[in-house]
């Protein structure tokens, strides 16, 4: 049957307008990646532009898992990289990386402080791939380029941002939590961490914060007296949720409603973290990348809220026997896991699931952040597709 042109017209215009009215409002996501206790996190600004702060672990293992996401993510090629500092959890998987995708632009702290044969080695190489790119060494207070948001870094090379950032809700106001601040033992601390790039996020409304390992000690030479952040939605916990960092001063200061760990079983989940988190004024859910050791019963998160768990005859193991001492080890005399858990697969298979890759916790799920520029967010666990809705705050 032939459509009378009119028809035609009329059809084309109508359909126009629906498509503007419904077309979705554009989001910043942010994928957090399952990189063992490693740190890779994904950001993807509403204009399509892509950020990866850091890269997991040497090997294919974790450089499979974020090109994984990275293709979920539809992304090309990666806009921005910042390397927070040249620790392997961190770097580790940049030289693999970069023979899979495209990196335009590198960002760090400068020179390593740590006179070891790895970073030596790391730092040659790195020194090749960005002489084939652009590369721009941190200061506190610069601007990052990332279409439709604003970045700013906040600390880098152990220094931190003194002014405020304009017009972030609660910048440069004292911070109450800094009372009380008690500086810890770092002696054992690796001292690139205090070292590495940190920077705020915002879109609309929405901010989040990533801090890479920036430790303790140093947190309250960013947030003390005066807070320069002010307050963010999305706090991604820094140095993965170990004790090393996470004080008061920092947690409570920034009041995150939301905080993402990106913990592995026996690395993170620390219960002097939990404890902070979970006395932090308006925090209201903590999400984690894996069910972890540490925190037992009392401090893990429901399982709703974490993407990757043990099989459960490792978790019952651990719930039914004595408690761990704290801070003596990792492990606490327990065996790795063999793989997934056991019986049958989620009904539904989730985006997330990577497959095998032969680590002792399997399949590697992710948690995406989908956020608007109202200030509202939507967190999704990848593993169960469990997703929960953050109302724009009033
Ligand atoms: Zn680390």
């Amino acid at each position: 049957m032939k459509f009378p042109s009119a028809w035609l017209f009329a059809f084309v215009i109508t359909a126009g307008t629906v498509n503007a009215q419904s077309k979705p409002e554009k989001t910043l996501d942010i994928y957090f990646i399952d990189v063992e206790g490693g740190h890779s996190t994904l950001y993807v600004s509403p204009a399509g532009e892509a950020m990866l702060i850091d890269t997991g672990s040497p090997g294919p293992r974790d450089a499979d898992r974020i090109m994984d996401v990275i293709k979920a993510a539809g992304v090309t090629q990666i806009d921005q990289m910042i390397l927070t500092h040249y620790h392997g959890d961190h770097v580790g998987g940049l030289e693999e990386l970069a023979k899979r995708i495209p990196i335009k632009h590198y960002i760090d702290h400068g020179p390593s402080i740590e006179e070891k044969e790895q970073v030596a080695g790391f730092q040659k190489m790195y020194a090749e791939l960005h002489a084939k790119a652009t590369r721009m060494v941190a200061k506190p207070g610069d601007k990052i380029p990332f279409a439709g948001t604003s970045v700013v870094v906040v600390t880098s090379a152990g220094k931190a941002l003194k002014t405020p950032i304009a017009g972030a809700p609660g910048a440069g106001k004292p911070n109450p939590a800094c009372t009380g601040f008690t500086p810890r033992d770092e002696s054992h601390v690796d001292p690139d961490n205090p070292q590495s790039v940190g920077i705020v996020m915002a879109y609309g409304r929405f901010r989040t914060v990533n801090l890479g390992d920036f430790t303790w000690n140093v947190e309250p030479e960013l947030m003390c007296p005066n807070n320069p952040i002010g307050t963010v939605d999305l706090y991604l916990t820094s140095h993965h949720g170990i004790d090393q960092s996470g004080s008061a001063a920092l947690v409570h200061g920034l009041q995150p409603r939301v905080a993402i760990m990106h913990n592995s079983t026996r690395k993170g989940g620390a219960v002097q973290t939990m404890q902070v988190l979970h006395s932090s004024p308006g925090l209201e859910d903590v999400w984690q990348l894996h069910w972890a050791y540490a925190a037992g019963l009392e401090q893990n998160s429901p399982g709703l809220f974490i993407a990757n768990v043990e099989d459960s005859a490792t978790i019952a193991n651990v719930l039914t026997n004595p408690p761990p001492t704290f801070g003596q080890g990792r492990g606490f005399g327990l065996a790795p896991s063999t793989g997934p858990a056991a019986g049958p697969p989620p009904a539904a298979a989730p985006a997330g699931r990577a497959g095998g890759r032969g680590a002792h916790t399997g399949p590697a799920f992710w948690i995406k952040v989908s956020a608007k520029p109202d200030g509202s967010f939507t967190v999704t666990n990848t593993r169960n597709s469990f997703s929960k809705t953050y109302a724009a705050r009033k």
